[in-house]
């Protein structure tokens, strides 16, 4: 079933027996968009911020009602963007609250929000803290002044560090680190520089991102005329190698492809994203899965906040999965992980086993020592790791 229409009511949704969830709510806005940014988010001053707040906590009233959702467990919050602090201490801690009080959490669960340097104040983080919120994730990406400003960022390498410094300060004891490489006239010196410094501020988990340049952005528009020019791809694969010294010696876990986290700091929100489980995601653009229907809302921030007041549905489009889509699913998305995926869970969820549903195809990544299999575990090689994307293509 594919529905496409303008908007449409929530499908019927079928039970399963995971009777967990997490919950995400994005928030769609930044102080400017970043030459590079592909995600939902619109310059903030275009929109009614307190408008679309009040949309969002309408939906989340709506959605913590039915039937589906009142019978999860949520394990984790995400409040992302976007920039989630481009909202006022108190905005913030009222969703947060409301969300905490409307859906069922099972107990400690991870509470997350992104930030952004230069929209965070020590007031803000203590607020924050105070709300409930455990987990803070900033968006440093560089190090460098001279790189920010070619990403166009609106903050500088010092609000980095103060904004580091002040979610100490407030008490954080779970902060990741955004950081980007490969990006254009970047040195190894400079990653090395950029890498080096987050590892001294001892965050517990950094998030590192190759750049991509993606179609209708800023960036691709200028890499089309010639005016960006991005690391050559053997510095890109010395950067690689700088990530993994620097963060093996710091006495990081590398757990998925891009991310790292130092002994049990994983990020639980997006381990049930990599496992493929249910989500329940608030605001413009965000999506859902429910039980295998995928849900999207409409990606308009002043449209939903309109509809959602209303009290009419904001969804763009549901597609129900079939049983071997998301099994397919389930094993590319697991992958990620250098755990790679369970056989047993995934005999259990959907009655398949990698083995019998790829065959020939698997044999063959396993002799060419891409993919291992041991114990319960079929998972990337050190081999495979690098050739990620050429691998998951073939299991699609
Ligand atoms: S801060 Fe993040 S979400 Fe906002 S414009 Fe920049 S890259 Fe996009």
């Amino acid at each position: 079933m594919i529905l496409n229409h303008s908007v449409q009511p929530l499908p019927p949704l079928p039970d399963c027996k995971d009777k967990t969830a997490s919950l995400y709510v994005h928030i769609p806005f930044c102080r400017t968009k970043c030459g590079y940014c592909s995600f939902v988010s619109f310059p903030a001053i275009d929109f009614n911020l307190t408008n679309y707040m009040e949309g969002l906590l309408k939906q989340a009233e709506t959605m913590s009602c039915h039937p589906w959702i009142r019978k999860r467990r949520f394990k984790s919050l995400f409040v992302g963007g976007g920039t989630p602090t481009i909202y006022d201490e108190k905005s913030l801690a009222r969703l947060i609250k409301n969300c905490l009080r409307l859906f069922k959490f099972e107990s400690e669960p991870e509470i997350t929000v992104e930030t952004n340097p230069n929209t965070v104040t020590l007031d803000k983080l203590i607020t924050l803290a105070a709300a409930g919120v455990n987990r803070l994730s900033i968006g440093i990406q560089s190090f460098s002044d001279r790189l920010l400003k070619l990403l166009g960022r609106s903050h500088s390498a010092a609000d980095g560090l103060n904004s580091v410094k002040s979610a100490r300060t407030a008490g954080f004891t779970n902060i990741n680190l955004d950081l980007m490489y490969g990006l254009p006239y970047q040195t190894i010196a400079d990653w090395e520089e950029t890498l080096g410094t987050a590892v001294t501020l001892s965050p517990e988990h950094l998030s590192i991102y190759e750049l991509t340049v993606e179609e209708g952005t800023r960036f691709a528009e200028r890499a089309d005329k010639g005016e960006l020019v991005l690391p050559h791809e053997d510095t890109v694969i010395e950067m690689e190698a700088v990530t993994r010294n620097i963060t093996q010696k710091a006495g990081y876990q590398r757990y998925e492809i891009s991310n790292f986290a130092k002994s049990d700091r994983k990020c639980a929100h997006n381990i049930n994203y990599w496992e493929n489980r249910n989500y329940v995601g608030l605001g413009a653009a965000a999506f859902s899965c429910f039980s295998g229907v995928r849900v999207q809302n409409i990606t308009d921030p002043a449209e939903f906040a309109r509809l959602t007041q209303k009290e009419m549905p904001p969804f763009l489009k549901a597609e129900s999965l079939s049983n071997e889509a998301r099994f397919r699913e389930t094993v590319i998305m697991g992958l990620r992980m250098l755990s790679g995926v369970s056989i047993t869970m995934a005999k259990q969820r959907f009655n398949l086993t990698p083995q019998t549903y790829y065959g020939e195809t698997l044999q063959k990544l396993i002799e060419n020592d891409l993919i291992q299999i041991s114990g319960d575990h079929m998972r990337l090689t050190e081999k495979g790791l690098p050739l990620a994307n050429q691998v998951m293509a073939q299991l699609v």
